[in-house]
């Protein structure tokens, strides 16, 4: 399957890491929105958060809150973002969520 974030999953493209464990894997986006812009991506491949479980959700909670302690962003606050689908502007067809923070965010959100 041609799916960029099972590459950088694999290994086989290059991704900032920051995080990972045996369900999860986290890394820097190549674009950052905020001064931490952290991706949070179940291992498993899935389109969106339509095909997702609840097994897989509670692995993405852990990180996140693993991840928001270890970018030094659990008291000041963050955001969490899942885009799904065309009018959602998902651009990468593999459930990844936008951890983004260290900074005061937009109150807007569309
Ligand atoms: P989406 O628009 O699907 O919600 O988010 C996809 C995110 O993946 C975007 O924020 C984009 O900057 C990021 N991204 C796209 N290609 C790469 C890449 O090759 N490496 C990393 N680290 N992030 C990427
Ligand atoms: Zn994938």
């Amino acid at each position: 399957m041609d799916c960029l974030f099972c590459k950088i999953i694999a290994g086989e493209i290059p991704g900032n890491k920051v995080y990972e464990d045996e369900n999860i894997f986290a890394f820097r986006d190549i674009n950052p929105q905020a001064p931490v812009h952290v991706l949070i991506v179940p291992k498993r491949h899935m389109e969106n958060i339509l095909e997702c479980d609840g097994e897989t959700m509670q692995h993405v909670l852990n990180a996140i809150k693993r991840v928001a302690q270890l970018e030094g962003i659990s008291a000041s606050g963050f955001r969490i973002v899942t885009n799904c689908g065309r009018d959602g502007a998902q651009s990468v067809r593999h459930l990844h969520f936008h951890l983004l923070g260290g900074t005061q965010l937009s109150e807007t959100m569309a």
